[in-house]
């Protein structure tokens, strides 16, 4: 009877044990997928909250810049016509509103001729970075922020997919009824048009102390960084006047790249903050159009080398 009972007390505990072990076992298993799972859960949080982080980014900084590699192109010792409108409308006697018509023409042309419109961004990577870009680039701009930029021009610009820049005074939003709303401001910008400064009241900066073209710089840039959720990097001067101050304010208050209405291509021996622009008008016919887009030596006078000045606004 012992011996029975010693076999069965073994029996028991050995299906005891072999219980106790495959309850570990199981449990065991569990414990590891539920790790599993929750390195999963961690990874795929992980994901959300970079993918919301990117998603932040990509509002914060201004639309990607693309990278070309295809066809000619050209690098930063050679130049790029910025050309600057400003209103695009009809006027009598108003050489600065270039009509409606006219202005389709011209960007007609640009497409039908395989002219690429580069971003300011693209512009400054050539310029600074030296990143190539199409040997047919174009860069279009707008002073001052005219209304009509968004009724005339902003149609033609997205019928043929172009990239422009409005530079805005910013006192003028929402408050003056020639010029952009904000409303109008927000919807170009998500559809390819960037919107750079061109200071808080088209101020004259050649006259005003260092402090205040600062001022006028810095306000204007905040303004729309806080309206458009977006870095402001560039400005266009009004009047195209600058001085030594003003590079160094522009320089301080955060621009990168600025422009003048000095005529000509841009070129980076000309300064990142002082860099020229083609001025098309409403005087201009089709044939003068192509010349200065597609002639770098345009502005040169045939009887005189001195470069011609305009007065753009
Ligand atoms: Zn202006």
């Amino acid at each position: 009877m012992n011996r029975k009972y010693k076999k069965l007390t073994l029996l028991m505990v050995i299906v005891l044990m072999m219980g106790v072990l495959s309850y570990n076992f199981i449990n065991g298993r569990k414990a590891k997928s539920h790790s599993e799972k929750t390195t999963k859960q961690q990874v795929s949080n992980t994901k959300e909250s970079s993918t919301v982080k990117n998603k932040n980014e990509t509002a914060e900084n201004n639309e990607k810049d693309r990278e070309f590699k295809d066809g000619i192109l050209k690098y930063n010792d050679k130049s790029v016509p910025v050309i600057m409108y400003h209103s695009i409308d009809y006027e009598a006697g108003n050489e600065l509103r270039v009509p409606k018509e006219k202005f389709r023409e011209q960007m007609k042309y640009l497409k039908d001729n395989g002219y690429t419109t580069l971003t300011l961004g693209e512009l400054y990577n050539f310029m600074f970075n030296n990143k190539p870009v199409p040997e047919k680039s174009v860069v279009l701009t707008f002073d001052d922020g005219y209304k009509d930029n968004y009724e005339n021009a902003y149609p033609v610009l997205k019928e043929f997919g172009f990239k422009a820049t409005v530079f805005i005074i910013t006192n003028c939003i929402d408050k003056d009824k020639g010029f952009l709303t904000s409303a109008q401001l927000k919807e170009m910008q998500h559809n390819g048009i960037d919107i750079e400064s061109h200071t808080l009241n088209h101020d004259k900066l050649n006259e005003l102390p260092y402090d205040k073209q600062l001022e006028t710089l810095k306000g204007s840039k905040e303004f729309l960084e806080k309206l458009l959720n977006k870095k402001v990097k560039y400005i266009g001067y009004p009047y195209g006047k600058c001085n030594n101050d003003t590079v160094k304010a522009a320089k301080d208050a955060g621009y990168v790249m600025a422009f003048t209405t000095e005529s000509g291509w841009s070129n980076k021996n000309q300064g990142i903050y002082t860099l020229n622009r083609v001025y098309v008008s409403a005087n201009h016919d089709m044939k003068e159009f192509e010349r200065r887009i597609s002639n770098l030596n345009y502005n040169v006078s045939t009887t005189t080398s001195s470069k011609k000045k305009v007065k753009g606004q």
